[in-house]
């Protein structure tokens, strides 16, 4: 790194470092208001745009507003807001994607205090939405106003988007950016939306997910009498077992970038049958969990189940009724040699001294819409997970962490 680089990045940090009040004031002031979705009883992103809006322009942006029409709220938009600043090189956009939605609160006899009014201990600070996704939110947006206060001019552009919609599909957030043509595959892609208490997982894959429920149907007699009935209970444990040998059989590659390496394939819920115990059960209600490695395609699984399902059917004269409760192939990986996995590996390096890796999940992203869509994005923040949860908390230290991260990035 040259000099004035390395000056240029002290000056950076010193003022982010100085503004620590201002960002906690900032996240504990925008959760106050509720951005919900209309399915969980809120009005949507409006108000909180809104008073996005007021404060980005106080600090000298221009705000572009992208409003996606939704008549089930008050305000019949839900809108996604875009701020940008010119880079050096212009050819491309270094992309920050936070979402302003929450999810409700749950419980509130589980919380300590009240989710929507903040409070801050021992470094951290309560409510909900503070983590996921406010504390990233915050942190990109005053990583570009430090740059843009100190007159670096970034080295090439930076696009933040505040999007709506995330937590309950992205139809009306991302996808609707997407179809509206802000991306360009050459642009780096970050969303924050993700992480590991360390800062050390950079997410750049997924597991295909397949929730598949069983319905065993025979035929319910007397425990005493079972050649009057066909036992569903039976044919269900030896089909479980089946398929459970089949496909770990079958789909044994080993991916490193996963953690486990390998495609799970887990029974889990298993429906109650008949009440007593002296009776065959004539019904048989079982679920299987599936996260697949991207390498296989999910219909070959399916193919699998499919032949163990013929054999017991066959086997125990019984029918077998296959159900997909969540069935989603996963989105291509971003490589790992990427741009934007190089450049966030290294400037998270310099700015946690810790070893980030590129790695893969096993559940589904807001990333995935972007790699189905054929751009590089990666999934990437440092925080507890403590989302969804009651006394959802963000790690102030984390906050200014991460803003020094997206500053380095950007600089
Ligand atoms: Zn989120």
């Amino acid at each position: 790194m040259i000099k004035s680089e390395t000056k240029d990045l002290e000056k950076i940090y010193e003022k982010i470092n100085s503004e620590e009040n201002k960002m906690v004031e900032f996240l504990g002031e925008m959760i106050k208001i509720r951005a919900l979705d209309p399915r969980s009883g809120g009005e949507g992103e409006y108000a909180k745009a809104k008073w996005l809006e007021n404060e980005l322009k106080k600090m000298g942006f221009k705000v572009e507003w992208y409003n996606c029409p939704d008549d089930r709220v008050p305000s019949k938009v839900r809108p996604s807001l875009v701020v940008r600043e010119e880079g050096n090189d212009k050819s491309k956009t270094l992309w920050i994607v936070t979402h302003t939605d929450i999810v409700p609160e749950g419980d509130l006899k589980k919380w300590n205090t009240d989710p929507y009014k903040p409070f801050v201990k021992d470094g951290k600070i309560f409510g909900r939405g503070v983590e996921d996704n406010g504390q990233e939110l915050v942190a990109s947006l005053f990583a570009l106003k430090s740059l843009k206060e100190l007159g670096i001019k970034p080295k090439i552009n930076v696009a933040l988007a505040f999007v709506a919609d995330e937590e309950t599909g992205s139809e009306k957030g991302i996808k609707y950016l997407i179809e509206k043509k802000l991306f360009k595959k050459e642009d780096l892609i970050v969303v924050p939306d993700g992480g590991n208490s360390d800062g050390t997982l950079v997410e750049v894959a997924e597991k295909s997910i397949a929730w598949i429920k069983f319905t065993i149907e025979g035929k319910q007699s007397h425990a005493s009498m079972p050649h009057l009935g066909k036992n569903a209970m039976r044919a269900g444990m030896r089909l479980g077992i089946l398929i459970d040998e089949k496909l770990h059989e079958k789909f044994s590659k080993k991916n490193e970038l996963f953690d486990p390496p390998v495609s799970t394939f887990e029974p889990t819920k298993k429906e109650a049958n008949v009440p007593n115990i002296n009776t065959i059960p004539g019904e048989d209600v079982f679920y299987f969990d599936c996260r697949v490695l991207p390498e296989y395609k999910l219909s070959d699984v399916m193919s699998t189940i499919e032949e163990c399902v013929k054999k017991i059917e066959k086997e125990y004269d019984v029918k077998v009724r296959i159900e997909k409760m969540q069935f989603e192939d996963a989105a291509p990986t971003t490589p790992v040699d990427a741009p934007v996995v190089k450049l966030l590996i290294e400037s998270v390096k310099k700015v946690y001294k810790n070893q980030p890796k590129p790695g893969g999940i096993g559940g589904g992203t807001c990333a995935a819409i972007f790699r189905r869509a054929g751009y590089n994005a990666v999934v990437w923040a440092k925080l507890d997970d403590t989302c969804h949860g009651p006394n959802e908390y963000a790690i102030i230290d984390n906050l200014i962490g991460d803003a020094k991260v997206y500053a380095t990035m950007m600089s």
